[in-house]
This record gives C-alpha cells, sequence and structure tokens, in this order.
C-alpha cells in the first residue's frame, strides 16, 4: 500500500514538473516583471525563479531547492506583493529575518517579525497584522516554534485565514524539518499541520539541500508529499576542485597554507576552514609569524570581535580568514579566490557549503582540501552520537580517496543531479591530471590480513585505532600485535587510504570508546569482511594521485594548477607527469 501511494505521488510530482512554470501568460505575468525592475530593482530573473514565483501564485504546494546565494528569498519575497493579503514565512535564525526585514524595509517594503527577543508591545502588534485587515503589512517573519508554543499566534493566523488574507506560507531552510539533513530542528515538526489547517493555502519550502531522502521526508512531515518540486543545478562551473595530501605535522600545514597565501592566491581574498577553534587560532598566529595578514574567526569570540575580523577581511585587511564553520552565515563577499579545507568537512553538504563561498563573483576561484586519513577518526568521535552522520561523513572521505572519477561527478551524485564531462571543462584536479589515474590494486589478500590482526589482538583483548592497525600492518609497534607475514609493498599513506576505503564499504567499522576526556574510535571488523571468506571474493581498489605539494603549483595565475607557467605548461606538465608515472612505479613495483 505505502509503494503505491509512493508510487503516486512520485507521478503527481512528475506531472506537476512536466508544466512550463517559467510561461509569461499568466494574469500576473505583468505585474510581476513590474515588481522586480521597481521594488527589487532586477533586471532578469535567476534560473527558477520564474517557475517558483508562478507555481505559488497558482497556488501550487513547491518546494525550491537552489544552491545557497542563487535567490530564493525572492521567490516568496515577490509573489508576496502581487496580490492583496499577507505572507507568512517561517525561518530558523532570527539573525537572517533581521536581515531580510531590514533589506525589505530598504526597498519601501513593509515587512515585520516575531521574535524570542522582542518587547511585549512589538509582539502584540506584530501579532495585531495578522488579525487587522488594514495592515500593510506583506511578509510576516516567525521562528517555528511560534506554531509549536504560541496559541495567541495560532488563533490569530486562524483568523487571518478565516479573513481570507493568508496568501501563503513560505518555509526557509525547510530542509531542518528531516532529521536526515544536516540541520535538524524539531520544531519544524510542527509545521506538518499547516498543509490541512488552511487548504488552498499555498506552502513554498526553499533549501540547499537536494538529497530526494531528505526532500522526500520534507514533503511527508509538511503533508505535501507530490508536491511540485523546482530545482536548479548545483554545479558551480567557476569552482576548480583540489585535494592535497596534508603532512603529518601541523608546522608542514602551516607552511604550505604560507606558500599558497604568499604565491598562488597573493593579493587575493579567502578562506581558510579549520575543524577547531583550537586549530584556527594556532593557525591564525603562526600566518601572522610569517608576516601574512590573516584574522581569526570562531564561535568562542565575542560578537564585537567577530563583526571587526570580518570587516577587515571585507576591506581587505586581511588576506584571509583562519575560521571554524561558524564562519558561514551572512558571507556575501562576491570576489573570495580560494577556501581552503585544513580539515575534511562533515559531510558533502557542508563541504559544498564551504567550498561554496568562493566564485560567487563568477569568476574563476579554488577550493583546495587537505585530506588525511587521521581527520577522519577527529571527525567521527565528534559527531558519531547524531543520526546518519558518520555516512555523511563517509561520503566526504570517498570524495577525497577518488582518484578516478570527476570531483564533480561525486558532487553531483550528492544532489541527485548528472553532469557530464563538459560541465567539469576540466576544472578539478583529476580531470587535468596528464594520463589520468590508472593504477588499481586488489584487495583480497590485504582484508586477509587486516581480519587476522584484529582477530589477534581481539584474543589479547586489546582494541586497536587506526593508526595502531596500521602500524601491526607494516610490522611496526608493539610485536604481539604485528602480523606475522610479510609487510605490503607500499607505501603507509597507501595503506591509509585502504584502511580508509574499507571503512567507508563496511569492511571496517568504527567502535567508539568514552574516557574522561574524550573519545576514542577504535576499529573493528565490519559485517562485509564475512564476504572475504566466499570463494570468489574480489575487491578492487584505485588508488588516486598523491598531489605532493610543489613549489612549481604555485604560480599566481588565474589558470589550472597543471598548466600554471604559461609558455613553458607543457614542458612541465610532462615533467611532472614523468615524475608521477616514476613515483607510481616505484610504488607498484613494489607492490
Ligand atoms: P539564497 O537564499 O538562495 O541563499 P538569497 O535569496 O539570499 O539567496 O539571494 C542571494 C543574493 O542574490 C542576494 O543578494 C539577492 O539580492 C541576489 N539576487 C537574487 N535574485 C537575483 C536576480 N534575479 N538578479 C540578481 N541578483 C539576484
Ligand atoms: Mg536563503
Ligand atoms: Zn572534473
Amino acid at each position: 500500500k505505502n509503494s503505491l501511494k509512493n508510487t503516486i505521488n512520485k507521478l503527481k510530482s512528475e506531472t506537476l514538473a512536466s508544466v512550463n512554470w517559467a510561461g509569461n501568460d499568466y494574469e500576473w505575468s505583468g505585474e510581476v516583471k513590474k515588481i522586480l525592475n521597481s521594488f527589487f530593482k532586477l533586471k532578469h530573473f535567476r534560473p527558477k525563479q520564474l517557475s517558483a514565483i508562478n507555481s505559488t501564485l497558482s497556488s501550487q504546494h513547491a518546494i525550491v531547492v537552489m544552491p545557497t546565494g542563487a535567490g530564493k528569498s525572492l521567490c516568496y519575497q515577490l509573489p508576496a506583493l502581487v496580490k492583496p493579503g499577507l505572507t507568512v514565512v517561517v525561518s530558523p535564525l532570527i539573525s537572517l529575518m533581521e536581515d531580510q526585514v531590514r533589506s525589505l524595509s530598504n526597498k519601501n517594503i513593509p515587512a515585520k517579525l516575531i521574535t524570542s527577543s522582542s518587547t511585549k508591545e512589538e509582539t502584540s502588534s506584530a501579532l495585531n497584522i495578522l488579525k487587522d485587515k488594514s495592515s500593510n503589512i506583506k511578509l510576516l517573519y516567525v521562528t517555528p516554534e511560534r506554531f509549536a508554543k504560541s496559541k495567541r499566534f495560532m488563533s490569530n493566523l486562524q483568523k487571518c485565514f478565516t479573513d481570507g488574507r493568508l496568501q501563503r506560507i513560505a518555509i526557509d531552510e525547510v530542509h531542518c524539518c528531516s532529521q536526515w539533513g544536516h540541520d535538524f530542528r524539531p520544531d519544524y515538526k510542527y509545521l506538518g499541520i499547516l498543509a490541512n489547517m488552511f487548504p488552498g493555502i499555498p506552502i513554498l519550502g526553499l533549501t540547499a539541500t537536494a538529497t530526494s531522502h531528505v526532500l522526500n521526508d520534507v514533503q511527508k512531515i509538511l503533508n505535501i508529499q507530490g508536491c511540485l518540486l523546482i530545482k536548479s543545478t548545483f554545479n558551480r562551473p567557476n569552482l576548480f576542485y583540489k585535494i592535497l595530501e596534508k603532512p603529518t605535522s601541523q608546522e608542514e600545514c602551516i607552511a604550505i597554507i604560507e606558500k599558497l597565501l604568499k604565491f598562488r592566491y597573493k593579493g587575493e581574498s579567502g578562506i581558510i576552514y579549520t575543524n577547531s577553534i583550537k586549530d584556527s587560532e594556532e593557525i591564525s598566529v603562526a600566518l601572522r609569524k610569517r608576516g601574512l595578514k590573516v584574522g581569526c574567526y570562531h564561535a568562542n569570540l565575542d560578537a564585537d570581535t567577530r563583526s571587526k575580523v570580518h570587516i577587515k577581511w571585507h576591506e581587505k585587511q586581511y588576506q584571509a580568514i583562519v575560521a571554524t564553520i561558524a564562519f558561514g552565515m551572512g558571507i556575501d563577499k562576491p570576489d573570495v579566490r580560494f577556501v581552503i579545507h585544513h580539515t575534511i568537512s562533515k559531510s558533502m553538504e557542508n563541504y559544498y557549503q564551504e567550498s561554496g563561498r568562493a566564485g560567487r563573483d563568477g569568476l574563476r576561484a579554488e577550493c583546495v582540501t587537505l585530506y588525511r586519513m587521521q581527520d577522519i577518526f577527529k571527525l567521527s568521535t565528534m559527531v558519531f552520537s547524531s543520526a546518519g552522520s558518520l555516512d555523511h561523513l563517509y561520503g566526504m572521505v570517498k570524495y577525497c580517496l577518488n582518484g578516478t572519477l570527476c570531483r564533480r561527478q561525486l558532487i553531483a551524485e550528492h544532489f541527485d543531479e548528472d553532469w557530464g564531462d563538459s560541465d567539469c571543462n576540466k576544472m578539478c584536479d583529476v580531470c587535468c591530471t596528464p594520463g589520468g589515474r590508472t593504477k588499481e590494486i586488489s584487495l583480497e589478500n590485504h582484508c586477509e590480513t587486516i581480519s587476522q590482526i584484529i582477530d589477534n589482538a581481539e584474543k589479547q583483548d586489546i582494541k586497536l585505532t587506526a593508526q595502531k592497525l596500521l602500524d601491526s600492518w607494516f610490522l611496526k609497534g608493539p610485536v604481539n600485535l604485528r602480523h606475522k607475514g610479510k609487510e605490503p609493498q607500499f607505501l603507509r599513506v597507501i595503506g591509509e587510504d585502504v584502511i580508509a576505503y574499507l571503512l567507508t564499504e563496511g569492511y571496517l567499522v568504527e567502535d567508539f570508546h568514552y574516557t574522561a576526556y574524550s573519545t576514542i574510535s577504535y576499529l573493528k571488523k565490519g559485517p562485509n569482511m564475512d564476504l572475504i571468506n566466499d570463494s570468489d571474493f574480489k575487491l578492487n581498489m584505485s588508488i588516486r594521485k598523491y598531489s605532493k605539494f610543489e613549489l612549481d603549483t604555485l604560480a599566481p595565475s588565474a589558470n589550472g594548477w597543471e598548466n600554471s607557467n604559461g609558455a613553458t605548461s607543457e614542458n612541465k606538465a610532462k615533467k611532472r607527469k614523468s615524475s608521477n608515472t616514476d613515483e607510481l612505479k616505484s610504488k607498484s613495483s613494489k607492490i
């Protein structure tokens, strides 16, 4: 019965999607164009904005999926002005609501908000807007708690509806409904009553989260299954994606970042994302000692300091901000030329958002990630307790381990899109690697070895961290844990990649243990490790190319990493190619 329902919903939404919503022959089309020019001072719609506007003005429930910065707000702000009545906007963050109300007021569009920090009088007058037929307010912003916790709000909203003044309900950041998203807010589930409570009133959800899992969940929670989905592409053709091998010492990491800032990104603005407050402080101090102008930004700094750092960066007094992910909301600097991840993000979703702050002006910008196995466990021990978080993290790890597919292909998969090679245009490290990636190794024997090492440790009642497991495999560390056979014929970094790969494929699993001060991740055999007993068991892995940090990739040009030196680039590329293949050969001769 459930699957029939799903099929019907799918058909419904496909039928709706087949309508051309971007037309200009609706009764309101002239008005829409006029409002775009006069109130918003904009000339054209961006892709899918007009579709969203026409569908919601046609009273369809719809979910709009667009990358951050693509212009989702206009999709409900503009329709609010087309007909008489009120648009209620649900938004999760007070700062976002304040920004929007301010910018609407600057455009002479009457808007108000109700927040928990409003005074009694302010709240009262905002609540009266719902009842007051002569109110000129067009948009009323509220947090989702209102629907759960304020009876007065709900009864006024009911009145607004029966008076025929409720035009639509816009739900911003609508992925917050779903616990499969990255930003679950329990209060969003109360919004599920709206569709039945206000029949005929269109709901317009907006989000930058595009996974079908989350989108289906959101529709279910809001009771608008089979609604129209309006989705614009997530490809950012002007962003160049690159993974760099991360050195083990902080000192060497800092040296890489220093060189990038002094040479490749000289005179340009960027962001360096770190995983902890401690890292962001350490790295910014070290970079300043080396003569660079950088700011530091994290949640433990007071609001005043944070806004000063932000402003100095905007005014180019700082070349870069070294930040935790607390630096995110409200970054509207169009000419961010680089985003460096000192530590991987905790999911592809986060990575896309963070790296996506580069190149908003449409010009070339670079997203460089320092990856090392050890960081998986730094993050996993932080996030493991929330649902789905390990899978999200492993998705990010797969992106880093990949050496054969276009980076964009993995991003596209994440967003349930399908981009061809031409959508990359050699704008990722894999696509512009001469000769591409070819080396495959078979893991059957290695799985066997790793499985034996774990069994042997378990017999002695010893738990193995990834490092200890690697030690035992490479015949290092305590003798009682060491593998009895031969040491693998490849470098330890490749061993690290194998371990990470086995983790993402379910051959290994993490086992978390708490101490008084920290959480430790140990490795155990995963459910797929049983497969090694099958006689036809096969498991291959392609080894990625190691982008060892090289000075000659540092030219401050706006070209690719592999072509950074103009006329000599071909030679350089050849040289590098041969040195890479040499490196690979020397590795493979050992394999
Ligand atoms: P989102 O919510 O999708 O992250 P916003 O609605 O905050 O994005 O819009 C991001 C920026 O894009 C804003 O500065 C907005 O004024 C601008 N913008 C939106 N639509 C257009 C358009 N059609 N033409 C030019 N700029 C636009
Ligand atoms: Mg937005
Ligand atoms: Zn590519």
